[in-house]
């Protein structure tokens, strides 16, 4: 045996709304927001249509993130912080799949490194990762001004569609990973090029236009519903 081989370094990939939670926390959070008067019926219902048209994969995503956070801008991070972590322990902590969590379950006792990738917050994000366990997360990013509030601007790419593979393919390269050995378990159309991107791909509940793609490609389709 070769001394110098490095053994393979293999991740497991898990997208978050409807692949690891039954549900999409955009929804949730809209409506929590709402509910707490800090967006009005206007921008509730102009999030759903930006939810339904992301969903469908056809939003332009960067205009609408744009916009939906606009109304954060100038927003202290802590605020922001704290209103996400009151928003995930009612509304997201109990919406994990049971065959999400035996799936997690099951890379970590094989030595894989769990990674939540999605495009959520950085703050809903993290709090999954301390939820659940993952390795490292992959999100979205906001901009922090020297006073510690949003700027209503944020990194691009987006985590999503060509952006999320962007992401996955930077982490890997700077954790040493392979991502031909990697899986990645998604819901979605929109990460269509993430799962053409490494080596085992799952459609999870996927959406009628994934599973079309999943059966036409010979990718495995699971049920991870309650
Ligand atoms: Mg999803």
């Amino acid at each position: 045996m070769d001394m110098n081989m490095k053994p393979i370094k293999v991740a497991a990939f898990f997208d978050f709304d409807r692949t690891f939670i039954d549900i999409n926390s955009g929804y949730l959070y809209a409506r929590f927001e709402k509910a707490n008067k800090r967006i009005n019926n206007t921008q509730f219902l102009q999030s759903l249509l930006w939810l339904g048209l992301y969903h469908l994969g056809i939003a332009d995503i960067d205009s609408a993130y744009s916009k939906a956070l606009a109304l954060y801008k100038g927003t202290s991070e802590s605020e922001v912080k704290e209103i996400t972590e009151k928003f995930f322990s009612r509304d997201i902590v109990s919406r994990a799949m049971p065959g999400a969590l035996r799936t997690l379950e099951y890379h970590k006792r094989m030595g894989h490194y769990a990674v939540l990738i999605t495009n959520s917050s950085p703050y809903l994000s993290k709090l999954a990762l301390e939820e659940w366990g993952f390795d490292h997360r992959i999100s979205n990013l906001y901009n922090i001004d020297t006073q510690g509030r949003l700027t209503g601007e944020f990194e691009r790419p987006l985590c999503y569609g060509k952006g999320k593979t962007l992401r996955a393919q930077k982490f890997a390269e700077t954790e040493g990973i392979l991502l031909s050995e990697s899986y990645f378990y998604t819901d979605s159309i929109s990460d269509l090029d993430m799962m053409e991107n490494v080596g085992l791909p799952f459609a999870i509940n996927p959406d009628p236009k994934l599973r079309r793609a999943a059966k036409k490609r010979k990718w495995p389709i699971l049920n991870w519903k309650h």
